[in-house]
């Protein structure tokens, strides 16, 4: 439950057309799918349905917020990244 007493669970029984899965999901999908964390297109697919960004900030810390929409590394920068930590230590 946020502080506005309204629980996470609140929106899950709400059901929605996925342009990725291209079928019908529920919100309790769309909060989930990402390790336990939101779609990262969670946003977009919401909002005009309910107030999604309202949701998002009562559940959620900044931290999990950022992991959520945070671009991607490329998986080659990612790699350089680890080849070059590797031939520090
Ligand atoms: S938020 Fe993600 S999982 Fe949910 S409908 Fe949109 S693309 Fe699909």
């Amino acid at each position: 439950m946020n502080k506005e007493g309204k629980l996470i669970e609140q929106y899950d029984g709400n059901m929605i057309r996925c342009p990725r899965i291209g079928g019908d999901v529920n919100f309790l999908f769309c909060r989930t799918e990402n390790n336990m964390l939101p779609c990262r297109w969670i946003v977009n697919c919401w909002k005009g349905r309910l107030d999604i960004r309202t949701f998002l900030e009562g559940h959620y810390t900044q931290k999990e917020l950022g992991q959520v929409f945070t671009e991607p590394k490329p998986k080659v920068e990612s790699l350089v990244r680890l080849v070059e930590k590797a031939k520090r230590d």
